[in-house]
C-alpha cells in the first residue's frame, strides 16, 4: 500500500469524513495544511479537517466531535486513536 491509501484507510477506522481524509491526502497532512487547519490540529487531536471544517470549527458552527462517524468501534473513543485495551 502507498503512503496514501494507508492514510485513507485509517481516516475510515478513525471515523473521519472523506472531504477531509482526501485534504489530508492533498496537504500531506500538516506540511501544506493551512492556517485553520493548523489551529485545529493544534489542539492535540491529531486530527487535522479539511479547510472548510477547519473553519466552520473555528467558527464555531460545528464541534469537532461531530465530524467523527461510523468509527471502527475497536478504536477508542475520539481523540484517542488507539486501539482499545482488551
Ligand atoms: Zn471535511
Amino acid at each position: 500500500m502507498n503512503r496514501k491509501s494507508i492514510w485513507q484507510s485509517n481516516g475510515i477506522t478513525f471515523g473521519y469524513p472523506k472531504c477531509c481524509i482526501d485534504s489530508f491526502c492533498t496537504t500531506f497532512g500538516f506540511m501544506n495544511a493551512d492556517e485553520n487547519q493548523r489551529t485545529v490540529a493544534q489542539n492535540g487531536f491529531g486530527f487535522i479537517p479539511c479547510p472548510t471544517h477547519a473553519k466552520q470549527i473555528l467558527n464555531k458552527e460545528i464541534t469537532i466531535e461531530s465530524l467523527i462517524k461510523n468509527r471502527d468501534p475497536e478504536i477508542n473513543d475520539f481523540p484517542n486513536d488507539e486501539f482499545r485495551k482488551r
